[in-house]
């Protein structure tokens, strides 16, 4: 390891209890990846010969055909659709997101309509696509997406995330059995799960995963599948792929990171990260006001995570304004707060190192001791979303 550079920068050292979030630099990238990285940037290769290694090393961890690496899984989504779209016509990648004459319709579960931090929606129109959502948001039967999928239909978009509507969802083998029927290709994004095969064993056409994710490579997307459309995917690079490829560093860090995983010792990784939770649920038993329950991943993703079910009567703090109080101070600590309306944030263990999981008890229990001392006023979850979104909106001044 060389020096850390956050002083330098001035950045302040966080401790991640979110998970694996873009906005706090996703994961440590493992050893592996790190050096695969180092080692090539500063060497020329041809990229296209690297990335037929990728396919090979995404075959080999998938079980599917072919593979490649794009600059992100948001990246992933946009150009395996303009694959469904195009197949390898090279004047209809170049002509894209124009998409006359072409399939365009791409068919998704209303409950699958998910923000991952920008909306999956968004990804799909950038091909020049069109969304046809199906169903209600809490429930979608089968025989809607049968009724839609109809010659103008390019492809079938399924999202195994937690974002998702968690209830009333066509399951994946209906999903894929459906669309078969049809010959409509089936684009399973699981940029955020562990099982790199079950999709594919599914059916699924293409399975996008993130290599920066649980895999720890450099920020990138992995696009898996079909060789027929994950060729017809990287061809998009020569057209509006360009914006979003990848270098040679990521390439060689997603092959890295993928080769890594293959020999991690998994069941020592989560023994780590039982006794992570373990502890907390030992610490945070107790204190006024809070709540401490266990929180299994929503897609069977071997992480379970602490929900913290804070009482702003009995705690003198409002969930939010104690997640706002562990971001203060020397090391701040960052919870997962996207529910935090509802009450409550989580703590994740997967990106702890050392201490790090007592310092966070510690600063939850510092924080919410103060909060009884002080008695500040709470502000409401209006203002402080308020407040959030101008901090966001001011930036790159401070407000
Ligand atoms: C994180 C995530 C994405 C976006 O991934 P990036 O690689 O950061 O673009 C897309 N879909 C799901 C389900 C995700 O969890």
């Amino acid at each position: 390891m060389g020096e850390d550079p956050r002083q330098r920068l001035k950045l302040r050292r966080i401790i991640n209890a979110a998970g694996t979030m873009t906005i706090f630099g996703a994961s440590a990238a493992v050893p592996e990846a790190v050096r695969a990285a180092s080692e090539i940037l500063p060497l020329f290769v041809e990229i296209d010969d690297l990335q037929r290694h990728a396919s090979g090393a995404i075959a080999a961890a998938t079980g599917a055909e072919a593979g490649y690496v794009t600059a992100s899984s948001s990246a992933a989504i946009t150009l395996a659709i303009a694959a469904t779209m195009t197949g390898s016509d090279l004047e209809r990648i170049a002509r894209l997101p124009n998409a006359t004459g072409m399939r365009d319709g791409v068919v998704i579960q209303r409950g699958h309509l998910i923000d991952y931090g920008a909306p999956i929606e968004q990804a799909i129109r950038l091909a020049g696509a069109r969304v046809s959502p199906v169903g209600g948001t809490k429930r979608a039967e089968p025989s809607q997406p049968e009724g839609m999928l109809d010659d103008t239909i390019a492809a079938a978009l399924y999202v195994v995330s937690h974002h998702t509507e968690q209830s009333g969802q066509i399951p994946l083998d209906d999903f894929v059995r459906i669309c078969a029927r049809r010959k409509v290709p089936v684009i399973v994004d699981a940029a955020s799960e562990y099982d790199l095969r079950g999709f594919i064993a599914a059916g699924a056409d293409i399975a996008i995963y993130s290599a920066h994710k649980f895999l720890g490579g450099l920020t990138a997307g992995i696009v898996a599948g079909r060789k027929d459309l994950v060729r017809a995917a990287y061809l998009q690079n020569g057209g509006i792929g360009r914006g979003m490829k990848v270098g040679k560093e990521g390439i060689a860090g997603a092959i890295a990171a993928l080769e890594a995983w293959a020999k991690r010792d998994h069941a020592a990784h989560r023994r780590q990260e039982e006794a992570r939770i373990a502890l907390w649920m030992r610490e945070l038993v107790d204190i006024p006001g809070l709540r401490a329950e266990l929180s299994p991943d929503p897609t069977m993703n071997p992480i379970t995570r602490v929900r913290l079910q804070v009482d702003p009567a009995i705690a003198a703090i409002t969930a939010w304004n104690l997640a706002d109080a562990l971001v203060e101070g020397e090391r701040p600590i960052m919870v997962r707060d996207d529910e935090v309306a509802h009450g409550y944030f989580e703590l994740d263990p997967c990106n702890l190192s050392g201490s790090e999981a007592e310092e966070v008890a510690a600063g939850i229990i510092r924080e919410r001791r103060r909060a009884g001392i002080e008695r500040r006023p709470a502000s409401s979850f209006a203002e402080w979303s308020a407040k959030r979104l101008a901090t966001r909106l001011a930036w790159p001044d401070r407000n």
